[in-house]
């Protein structure tokens, strides 16, 4: 491709962006090819000759696009949002046209700098007190293995690090039965073994209950084990509950455990002073993660990582071989040391633009929508007949389910809830998931896609009670 082509068809491109936003609410949300469909259109063998552009788009728009699921669809109510905006699309484009390998503060200092900067502003942004750094991760799940291994090191005096686990009495890491799958994983790879991850029971709001985990610290303690971590949630992936972090702050500091919080859909919240009861107790917090790239319109991937001692997380990491020594040394942050991979994109660009674009208040004006209207979307699920919410709705996630009154075998309900959802979804207007709560057949309604206005959620509601109503008359009950 030539300059000028790229340009030709950089301004179509362009246009083909804006359109897909002005299109994307016609699509199905959820794309409906069968497995196998997209490969079985793909040629078995890479082409030998050049191929034109015009041709590589054609193929776009005939076999891959009927192939995607559309996160930026208003219609958007699965998981939690993987949001972008028009901002952070554009900072991407330049983030790729610089393609800038942003391991240490030389290889770009702007690079460097902007993200010390902007992650500092986004410490404020939420209210995280001052004494908290800033680094971008790719995913909430590396921040919580990177924190793990911080507080296995400083546990250990950087021993494991040099000379490995050999004759150490196991350490053990706490967090709720609510917690994310990402807690066991980053257990298992900073080599703790599952086993020794312990699952603390939750009360009837699916927070973690800081007595139980007092009392199974203590029983760690009494085997001889040694009890490393708890990781509290801020806004658990099922329900959105919210650990009591004051509490179990409180039992971190008597015991002399580390503290991380997953906040990985939440945080955002915080950028909303009345929110900020969620992070009473910070002060005992050692490290703390949120993915803007979930609710914050930038898009995926960006997960803030913030730590309050940034000496014992380089020292983690480390390495200094002879290629990368520079003169600057330690006068300038090397991001290369504050995770674990070496190249780094040139995320806080995408993280810069939007916080200046939509502004503090734009944020937290959109935010707050989304509560708003979340809560809205609870009040008319309660009034239905034959509907029940199934967990507190303290952020911008309604758990819900179908519940004929005179029905009451809990499996007949489930499965009566599993067709449900799977009716919503056939709809291809709006996508929800679920997740089961005491074991109940729990569908989840996310709101919080960057273009979802109240319109969407009352369209939303009116699918989703007709089709409850349609399966409630089938069914009799
Ligand atoms: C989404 C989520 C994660 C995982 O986030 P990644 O950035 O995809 O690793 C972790 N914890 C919670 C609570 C989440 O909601």
């Amino acid at each position: 491709m030539t300059n000028e082509e790229f340009r030709k068809y950089g301004h179509q491109l362009i246009d083909w962006m804006a359109d897909y936003f002005n299109n994307v609410d016609r699509l199905p949300v959820k794309s409906a090819v069968k497995p196998g469909e997209v490969i079985g259109r793909l040629p078995g063998k890479a082409p030998y000759e050049p191929e034109d552009f015009d041709a590589i788009m054609a193929d776009f728009n005939e076999i891959i696009l009927p192939g995607m699921t559309h996160w930026q669809h208003t219609g958007w109510h699965a998981y939690f949002t993987a949001n972008n905006s028009y901002p952070s699309i554009l900072a991407e484009m330049l983030t790729s046209t610089l393609g800038a390998q942003c391991m240490s503060w030389l290889t770009s200092p702007a690079a460097t700098e902007l993200e010390e900067r902007v992650m500092k502003w986004l410490g404020e942004m939420i209210g995280l007190p001052g004494d908290f750094d800033g680094v971008i991760q790719d995913t909430a799940s590396t921040a919580t293995l990177v924190s793990l291994l911080t507080a296995r090191e400083m546990a250990s005096a950087l021993e494991i690090n040099k000379t490995g686990f050999y004759g150490q009495a196991p350490f053990t890491v706490y967090c709720s039965t609510e917690a994310h799958s990402s807690i066991e994983r980053a257990v298992k790879i900073a080599g703790f073994g599952k086993d020794h991850l312990r699952k603390i029971p939750v009360d009837a709001a699916f927070a973690m209950k800081p007595g139980l985990l007092e009392e199974q610290i203590e029983k760690d303690i009494k085997r001889g084990l040694k009890p490393l971590a708890v990781v509290a949630a801020l806004g658990t992936t099922g329900s959105t509950a919210v650990d009591p972090l004051d509490a179990i702050g409180k039992i971190c500091k008597k015991y002399g455990l580390w503290l991380h919080v997953d906040a990985a859909w939440a945080g955002t919240a915080l950028l909303l002073p009345e929110m900020r009861y969620m992070i009473n107790g910070i002060e005992n917090v050692d490290t703390f993660v949120f993915n803007p790239h979930k609710w914050m319109f930038v898009n995926f991937d960006c997960s803030a990582y913030f730590v309050k001692d940034k000496a014992a997380l380089i020292r983690t990491f480390e390495i200094l071989p002879e290629y990368l020594k520079t003169k600057e040394g330690t006068a300038v942050n090397n991001y290369r040391d504050w995770g674990i991979q070496l190249g780094r994109r040139f995320r806080a660009l995408k993280l810069w633009f939007v916080i200046r674009s939509f502004g503090q208040k734009g944020l937290q004006q959109k935010v707050a929508g989304h509560i708003r209207w979340a809560k809205i979307f609870a009040e008319w699920v309660e009034e239905e007949q034959g509907f029940e919410i199934l967990a507190p709705y303290p952020l911008a996630t309604v758990c819900f389910r179908l519940k004929p009154s005179k029905l009451n075998d809990e499996k007949k309900i489930n499965a009566l809830n599993a067709a449900f959802l799977e009716r919503i979804n056939r709809t291809e207007k709006i996508f929800l998931t679920h997740t089961k709560l005491n074991g109940k057949y729990t569908i989840r309604f996310v709101v919080g896609q960057t273009r979802t206005e109240l319109r969407h959620v009352e369209d939303a509601w009116v699918t989703i009670k007709s089709i409850g109503s349609e399966l409630l008359r089938e069914s009799k009950f």
